[in-house]
């Protein structure tokens, strides 16, 4: 049997384009299906935009500090509608990036929505497309629950999509979305209500990095409602917006933004028509991504059991593509150890076990080490934002097993931390290592 292709993978996101790049260097024909831009969310919704709102914040932070640094400065005002311009240029400057680079691999774009026809067939705007491997990258889509009036907000897409700033925002969900939204509005000068059905923001964490995060949301001035429980959202003759609990309302909101999670797009992927069953929507997969279906993958943020991450879709895309075409087919994707940061004001880092993870699953053998402070940056600054670090390390030679930063800088200090816990490092490791003075990550080469 012969096919258009040797891999076609349907949604040009962080997974698919890695699977089929990688796949066309290993000398493959491949096509990339994709209904919107290339790059999928991190380029066009998620990461990269964030981040450009991110570093506009800590700008902002940095000029407010600046007098305390003897600085004749002020914030004088700030132009939203220029930086979203700015921010969009950059975007379509990747997306053009990607148009170039793709063609120069020789991956072919398919623009339009993909559908499984069978289980080596895709169809595209009506044009069908056959291919020996299909792997499905949809990627997932912010969720709006539906309760009365919940049109009247928008989510992480509308927030991108704002070309005004809103003088007063309420944000349901302070999960990682949530806490960095909240975090760049207020900094930016927003009056921001933060929302939650969870007693606290980013529930998965470390209870340190919680209580920590907390305190610098409301050290900001971010107003914290929770728990709360979203009952409506209703719009005033005035055209200010409420958010309706069961016992109180809050009012006078230019806009809410949903932050309560995502979906899988994979509503209309023709999953029935190869006979795969989704679980919540998410596709199974096995550890090598196999679907169980034919020559069928998923990768990314649709896959059952995946940390919705970019770093984490792009590694499962090429070794997938490394497995099949280039003869290693022991590469297996390591979750381990994933370290992810949330990019709060100031950031949040974690890798491996929480300590409340660590103490439930190997007890009296957990032992802990914390270090909190004022780091320097802030040490005579009016705003003084603490950094707090912690160690998770287990057993008798204490391997670390979990490290939770929370301060300035952290998003830039895990990372090397986190080769450290890949390889096994223990407490002696880190003491060993010579601290670099003055940092804060000497703080973790110096615990006691
Ligand atoms: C606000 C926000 C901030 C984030 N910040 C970070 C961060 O800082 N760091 C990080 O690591 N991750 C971050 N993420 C998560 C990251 O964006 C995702 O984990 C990553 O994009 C997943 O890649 P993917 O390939 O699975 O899907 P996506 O990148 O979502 O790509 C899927 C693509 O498939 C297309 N598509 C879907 N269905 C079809 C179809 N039937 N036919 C054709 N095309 C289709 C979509 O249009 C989309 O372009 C963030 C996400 C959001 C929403």
């Amino acid at each position: 049997m012969t096919y258009d292709y040797d891999m076609i993978a349907i949604g040009a996101g962080s997974g698919g384009l890695s699977a089929v790049e990688k796949a066309a260097e290993l000398g493959k024909k491949t096509a990339v299906v994709e209904a919107r831009h290339l790059g999928g969310t991190c380029v066009n919704a998620g990461c990269v935009p964030k981040k450009v709102m991110w570093f506009a914040a800590n700008i902002a932070t940095a000029i407010q500090d600046a007098p305390d640094f003897a600085f004749d400065v002020r914030l004088q005002g700030f132009d939203w509608a220029t930086l979203v311009e700015k921010r969009q240029g950059y975007i379509k400057m990747i997306n053009d990036w990607y148009a170039g680079h793709l063609q120069d691999l020789g991956v072919e774009v398919l623009k339009g929505w993909g559908r499984l026809v069978d289980e080596h067939t895709v169809e595209v705007d009506g044009q069908r497309y056959t291919a020996q491997t299909i792997v499905l990258s949809p990627g997932a889509e912010p969720i709006v629950p539906p309760i009365p009036g919940a049109e009247l907000g928008i989510t992480s897409d509308g927030f991108f999509a704002l070309k005004q700033q809103p003088g007063k925002v309420a944000i349901i969900g302070a999960g990682y979305i949530g806490v960095e939204l909240a975090g760049v509005f207020r900094a930016l000068g927003t009056e921001v209500t933060l929302v939650d059905i969870a007693p606290e923001p980013v529930p998965a964490f470390d209870g340190m990095l919680k209580e920590q995060v907390k305190t610098n949301l409301e050290a900001d001035g971010v107003v914290l409602k929770m728990p709360f429980r979203v009952t409506a959202l209703e719009k005033a003759a005035d055209n200010t917006l409420s958010v309706v609990g069961e016992s109180e309302t809050l009012s006078g909101f230019e806009q809410i933004i949903w932050a309560v999670g995502r979906r899988p797009l994979t509503a209309k992927l023709g999953l029935e028509n190869v006979g795969i069953e989704t679980e919540r929507g998410y596709i199974p997969v096995d550890e090598w991504q196999h679907t169980g279906v034919g020559d069928i993958y998923a990768i990314g943020d649709a896959a059952v059991g995946f940390p919705q991450l970019t770093p984490v879709a792009i590694r499962a895309g090429r070794y997938l593509a490394r497995r099949l075409y280039n003869g290693e087919t022991k590469l297996k994707l390591d979750l381990t150890y994933v370290p992810t940061v949330v990019f709060a004001h100031p950031p949040l880092g974690t890798v491996g076990l929480t300590e409340e993870q660590a103490r439930a699953q190997y007890g009296e053998a957990v032992k802990v080490y914390t270090s909190v402070f004022t780091p320097m940056r802030f040490a005579f600054t009016r705003h003084q934002p603490k950094t707090a670090l912690k160690l998770v390390c287990v057993g008798e030679t204490e391997k670390v097993v979990g490290i939770h930063l929370a301060g300035d800088a952290v998003d830039e200090m895990l990372q090397g931390f986190a080769v450290a816990v890949q390889m096994g490092a223990t407490k002696a490791d880190l003491d060993a290592t010579i601290a670099i003075h003055p940092t804060s990550s000497e703080e973790l080469v110096t615990m006691r």
